[in-house]
């Protein structure tokens, strides 16, 4: 295996979303009340306070929000540099923070806010599997 980067250790709340990465599916938490999609995993709706989360299958395709150009970075993240982070809006609503690819870092003015990206998953051990969005229009 030569992801080097960091593996996230999934806990009973996160992990339905490893399962789902595994698959290849974004996998989103939703509440059942108030029928909104929230990111990150959490035991409490953000909007209406409902205890009564699900999950769905999201599209796996999304909008940038905005960006930020990294210099510097830690352990296998110092390879990569320089890159570009995002805040991604989610087609089904809420934001995810990702690695963007399909991008040149060198080149930010190219970056376009607002452009269509879709998610895309690296096997960074067994059984976890990372999301990252790439550009997929310009
Ligand atoms: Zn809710």
């Amino acid at each position: 295996m030569s992801y080097n980067k960091p593996i996230p250790t999934p806990s009973p709340l996160t992990q339905p979303f490893y399962d789902g990465a595994k698959e290849g599916k974004l996998l989103l938490p939703r509440c059942q009340d108030c029928n909104r999609v929230h990111w990150y995993p959490r035991h409490i709706c953000p909007f209406c306070h409902s205890v009564n989360i699900d999950w769905i299958e999201g599209s796996g395709e999304g909008r940038v929000h905005t960006f930020a150009v990294q210099h510097r970075a830690f352990g296998g993240w110092a390879e990569e540099v320089p890159f570009v982070t995002a805040y991604i809006d989610l087609n089904e609503g809420d934001r995810m923070v990702t690695v963007l690819r399909g991008v040149d870092a060198n080149d930010p003015a190219s970056i376009r806010i607002g452009a269509k990206v879709k998610v895309e998953f690296d096997q960074a051990s067994e059984d976890i599997h990372i999301p990252f969005w790439r550009v997929v229009e310009e």
